[in-house]
């Protein structure tokens, strides 16, 4: 599969290796090398879009075989210079490669023979030169029909005079990755190949020099942030109008792949739970925003412990650019937030700085799930139902099966190993909320407060944490939700029996069957003259459940499913009880 890609798309990669016979095609490995540390010095010159770079990278063999042959890929909008191993230059060949990893849709390939193979697990260093231009590029979206506007909104990163922003691999490129091609009209092909990446380069280390130079820039020098983190900066000098800026970036704790570097004209805002660095004109929304992160934090942390660290904003000069998060760290057009979606987005953050976990069905189900508690907590239960009914129709769609019965290829495609945005995140908010309907939030709280990620080895780890905290039983829920994709439930009220009892009450009983493939826990909701109640009633997969409610007078309708539960059909869920019915 891997080499049917290489050359499925537009034959560049064939036609440059065919003119050059010195490597063989077909046993390149471009994911065998990962980049394990980066030293670099980086040149930037906004008002050229320019970048430059010399450094040493340590690449080390993660494959099973000796190596000789490294690939390494930057944007196709910079160029190789030089690739040194010893001090020695080596020979390698450079070909465009086609892959919507890079903003412009394809990489500058370096096929690199190296000088001795590098057994596996083994390093090597090189040392590299590269250089090139960084300009607004939506390529990649635009040849696969997104309008400009949106493409543009989307891929934003550029160096410019007046605002600088590189994120890293997903959008640009600009440091050494090590990929196949990733292509963006073949479903979740980019977050898989992006995904492997982003797991090989997990606690990799990248120490940045930065060089800014710009006759635009005043007495006061630009900030630089690599990954929300104020540089240090070292000197700063302005000749004839000429300034140079010169700093040092040192990269935490997070996947190097997240890694974007911002250099903007910014001011900055410090509070308990929050930093915000916002551009001069924005201070009222930047202290809206900060407001909004101060009054999110105690109910979040409530539920995901103390954050290990600030909730970091930086704001974005295009009002319409689209926000991006990395951990902590968000990306917005602080200008045109409004209170709504700051308060939405100061959970997410925040959720993110309290709670780690490497599986995104966790980390950002979480995120996601803690919008849902803030809306609840702040307007009421139906406003966070309302919010994950919109979340509900982005997965539903995803969540149809293309062959009836769901074939086992689909049901294996789990939540704990999708890479579906859709799932891991709009699912999964609705699993965690499902969860906590069912074993309560005292419960839950205590099983995500002794969550650790080093201690997450396995996909049922959150399940015996929730499982020390209740007495139910959840593994048929976990079966159905969350280690394989059964699809949803289809609840069907299939009768409704009422009685008159003692006094002026009636009790109703109620069978509700479940047509879908996987089962759930629901609310049943029985309405009377002047009033309603709601019970709760666990129906498996393709099963029935029967329930007794009580009510005060005669019951008018049932309606299965509040909105909590995700479900396929919701046409069917509600049923009127006749006159006639509860004359006896
Ligand atoms: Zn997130």
């Amino acid at each position: 599969m891997k080499s049917g890609k290489m050359f499925g798309r537009k034959g560049f990669a064939l036609l440059c290796v065919l003119c050059a016979p010195v490597v063989s095609a077909f046993s390149l490995d471009r994911e065998a090398f990962t980049v394990a540390n980066y030293e670099l010095n980086l040149q930037i010159e906004p008002d050229q879009h320019r970048l430059g770079v010399r450094g040493k990278i340590t690449l080390r063999n993660d494959s099973p075989t000796l190596q000789k042959v490294a690939v390494l890929q930057i944007s196709s909008s910079l160029g190789w210079r030089s690739i040194k191993a010893g001090d020695k230059p080596v020979q390698f060949l450079t070909q465009p490669y086609a892959s919507d990893i890079d903003h412009t849709g394809a990489l500058s390939e370096a096929i690199v023979t190296l000088p001795q193979a590098v057994a596996p697990k083994g390093t090597i260093d090189l040392e590299i030169g590269y250089e090139g231009v960084i300009v607004l590029d939506a390529t990649r979206l635009t040849r696969i029909g997104t309008p400009d506007d949106a493409a543009e909104s989307t891929d934003w990163d550029q160096i410019s005079p007046s605002f600088t922003a590189v994120r890293g691999a997903g959008y640009v490129a600009w440091y050494p990755i090590a990929t196949e091609s990733a292509n963006l009209s073949e479903g979740n092909d980019l977050f898989e190949v992006l995904g492997r990446w982003k797991h090989r380069e997990s606690a990799v280390g990248m120490h940045l020099q930065v060089g800014v130079t710009s006759n635009g820039f005043g007495t006061e020098p630009p900030q630089v942030l690599f990954d929300g983190i104020r540089c240090l900066q070292k000197t700063y000098t302005l000749e004839q109008n000429r300034g140079t800026l010169s700093a040092d970036c040192q990269f935490g704790q997070f996947p190097v792949s997240n890694a974007s570097l911002v250099i903007a004209n910014y001011l900055w805002m410090e509070r308990p739970n929050t930093e915000v660095w916002y551009l001069r004109g924005h201070d009222v929304p930047a202290r809206a925003y900060s407001d909004a992160v101060e009054k999110a934090a105690p109910l979040i942390t409530e539920w995901f412990g103390i954050p290990h660290e600030k909730a970091q904003t930086a704001d974005l000069p295009d009002p319409n650019a689209a926000p991006y998060e990395s951990g902590a760290l968000l990306l917005t057009p602080l200008a045109s937030t409004d209170s709504k979606l700051a308060s939405l987005a100061a959970a997410h953050q925040l959720t993110h700085a309290a709670f780690l976990s490497f599986r995104p069905w966790i980390e950002e189900g979480l995120a996601h799930f803690a919008q849902a508690l803030y809306l609840e907590h702040d307007r009421g239960r139906q406003a966070a139902l309302d919010y994950m009914g919109l979340h509900r129709a982005a997965f539903t769609e995803a969540e149809k099966p293309t062959t009836f019965p769901r074939s086992e290829d689909e049901v294996n495609r789990s939540l704990v190993n999708t890479t579906s945005e859709e799932l891991y995140r709009s699912k999964a908010m609705c699993v965690w909320w499902m969860l906590r309907d069912m074993v309560g939030d005292a419960a839950l709280k205590k099983a995500l407060a002794a969550y650790r990620p080093e201690g997450d080895k396995e996909p049922s780890y959150v399940q015996r944490l929730i499982a020390a905290q209740t007495p139910r039983d959840l593994e048929w829920f976990f079966d159905d939700w969350v280690y394989r994709d059964r699809g949803l439930p289809d609840f069907k009220v299939e009768s409704a029996f009422p009685r008159k009892a003692m006094t002026n009450a009636f009790i109703v009983t109620i069978t509700v069957a479940n047509l879908g493939s996987a089962g759930a826990e629901v609310p049943v909701i029985v309405k009377f003259a002047g009033g309603e109640v709601s019970k709760r009633l666990e129906v498996r997969a393709r099963d029935k459940a029967t329930i007794r409610v009580e009510t005060p007078s005669a019951p008018q309708e049932i309606v299965v499913n509040d909105g909590s539960v995700p479900e396929s059909d919701l046409s069917n869920n509600s049923f009127r009880i006749q006159e006639t019915d509860t004359a006896k």
